[in-house]
């Protein structure tokens, strides 16, 4: 997979959105205006991206994305969407705060971590300010499948589905349907001690364990 330098990034969503907006191929002052440089900038930069097959240009008329071009695009506005989600909901920014941040780190974020940022908020379709997530997946981790007598300590597992007997039980105990759960200890009755995203910590018997439906995220 090529490796994009910050300023194609930034072409590249340019004219991703540019498109968005209007439809059709994109001007190249348009281009220039958008992202506030020269003109004759712009046009140097839309060669190169054209040489690297990431653009078509049709002289006179404009550019447009690439198949690859159009992957990248969709990659840079999808980090910097998930970016901004995270900042609001897992690091308690104010929605005018983040953008700055975000514009930084959408050129820094692997794929990898992007989409492990996604997957761990659970699959956001859009951003704080509405705008949508694209749900395509730039990398691809395994989602492994298993259940709890299968799982093991200190590990963090995503929880899938319970049955109604897990979900009278969690009642009974007066704790929420995690959506997350930690393994702590596994007990010498096979019994396992298990921690939620809220910190509440609770036993969960040895003829509960193959109940409860587990995933997580090989690399
Ligand atoms: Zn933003």
């Amino acid at each position: 997979m090529a490796e994009f330098s910050k300023t194609e990034q930034d072409y590249l969503k340019a004219i991703y959105q540019l498109h968005e907006k209007t439809g059709g191929l994109v001007g190249v002052t348009d281009i220039a205006a958008y992202l506030k440089v020269a003109a004759p900038s712009a046009t140097e930069m839309i060669k190169r991206l054209a040489k690297k097959d990431l653009v078509a240009q049709k002289k006179y008329y404009g550019v447009s994305l690439k198949p690859e071009g159009y992957h990248e695009a969709r990659f840079i506005l999808k980090s910097h969407r998930v970016w901004e989600t995270f900042l609001v909901d897992q690091a308690d920014y104010q929605i005018d705060e983040v953008h700055e941040e975000a514009e930084r780190l959408e050129h820094s974020s692997s794929k990898r971590l992007v989409e492990r940022l996604y997957a761990l908020m659970n699959f956001p379709k859009t951003d704080p300010h509405g705008s949508e997530i694209p749900a395509e997946r730039f990398w691809e981790g395994k989602v492994v499948t298993l259940d709890l007598s299968q799982a093991e300590i200190a590990h963090r597992y995503q929880v899938v589905a319970l049955t109604s007997e897990i979900k009278d039980f969690l009642a009974y105990l007066t704790i929420e349907q995690p959506k997350f759960i930690t393994v702590i200890t596994i007990l010498a009755d096979d019994s396992v001690i298990v921690k939620t995203e809220d910190d509440v910590k609770f036993v969960i018997p040895q003829f509960q364990r193959t109940a409860w439906q587990l995933t997580y995220y090989a690399h």
